[in-house]
């Protein structure tokens, strides 16, 4: 595809979304958030009594999942809707993003939600926002940028998260829940969390979100 984008990869609390969502601000360009996909996913299981290990249910339940994402009227932000019911708060939740990575490791799976997730490639512009945008999903993407920062970093991040949305939060259980995920997505068998050969690699733990932008907005334009 000659579309231009940027496939943005790492772990969770790398500062990946938000980071992602001022890029495509920035930028004019189509937001996909596949982490969502996953976690939609997740919860229409929960909802239709599917087990996380049940890999041909899942695998029908992704093939017809009825999800869409509706910008609101200041575009900046979208509900993501599931059956037609409003999800965007039910997907945030810590036990969602462990679902998540519980249905993620099958392959089949995986597959059922590719063309859902190339779909989003359409002008003038995509900012891909996942673990394998730029190994599996986008492979040709002509940006590429893996996102890092130490697991007690993201802990912080994640704790600062839920408490501004409302949520209580305990570091201790949400650095070992972060440890616990990233090696699901690091050590599974089919497009494991790992920078792409031509990504760059980007350490946030300490750098402001100003930053992180600055530099992955220098870098694109080398490569516009
Ligand atoms: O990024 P987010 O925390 O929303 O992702 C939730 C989970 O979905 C991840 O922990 C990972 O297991 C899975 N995921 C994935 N591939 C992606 C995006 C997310 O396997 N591209």
């Amino acid at each position: 595809s000659n579309i231009p984008m940027i496939a943005v990869d790492g772990p969770s609390g790398s500062g990946k979304g938000t980071l992602c969502k001022r890029l495509a601000k920035h930028l004019g360009w189509q937001l996909l958030d596949s982490g969502a996909i996953y976690r939609v996913l997740a919860l229409a299981a929960l909802h239709h009594n599917v087990e996380l290990d049940d890999e041909e249910a899942l695998v029908a339940l992704a093939s017809h999942l009825d999800v869409t994402f509706e910008a609101r009227e200041d575009s900046e932000v979208v509900s993501v809707m599931l059956e037609g019911e409003d999800v965007s708060k039910a997907i945030r939740t810590e036990e969602c993003g462990a679902a998540a990575s519980k249905v993620a490791p099958f392959p089949k799976v995986r597959e059922a939600l590719l063309q859902r997730q190339r779909a989003f490639r359409s002008a003038p512009g995509l900012i891909a926002d996942g673990r394998d945008m730029g190994t599996v999903v986008f492979p040709d993407a002509p940006i590429k940028v893996f996102l890092t920062a130490s697991a007690e970093e993201r802990a912080r991040r994640r704790v600062s998260q839920l408490q501004s949305a409302g949520q209580s939060a305990n570091i201790a259980q949400i650095l070992a829940d972060i440890q616990a995920r990233d090696d699901r997505d690091m050590n599974r068998a089919v497009a494991p969390l790992k920078p792409a050969d031509d990504a760059i690699s980007l350490d946030t733990t300490t750098l402001s979100l100003d930053e992180v932008e600055a530099e992955v907005l220098a870098y694109a334009k080398t490569r516009l």
